[in-house]
């Protein structure tokens, strides 16, 4: 698999130079997530994060994602899942 490739597609060069910060995800609102147990806002880090591409409205605004991130209340204990609907129409995958 050596062939040298001819084509004569133009490749975009509009990819996100290396080294640049990722563009700020801005949420759509800045809901603060809570405690559904005891309404603290105090949380562990967050463990994971599952990414669904799933857009739609929310208040009016639109997003494009939806991140659930996993936490624990540090408060109570409560395991809780953060949902943050993300605006990030510049996102391929
Ligand atoms: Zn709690």
């Amino acid at each position: 698999m050596n062939k040298t490739m001819k084509t004569n597609r133009t490749t975009p060069t509009a990819g996100r130079p290396k080294g640049t910060k990722n563009a700020k995800h801005p949420q759509v609102d800045g809901e603060l997530t809570v405690c559904p147990k005891c309404q603290s806002t105090a949380r562990g880090p967050y463990k994971t994060k599952e990414v669904t591409q799933h857009g739609g409205e929310r208040n009016g605004k639109p997003y494009t994602e939806v991140w659930f991130r996993r936490s624990e209340c540090t408060s109570c204990g409560q395991h809780r899942i953060d949902k943050h609907y993300v605006n990030n129409p510049g996102a391929e995958e």
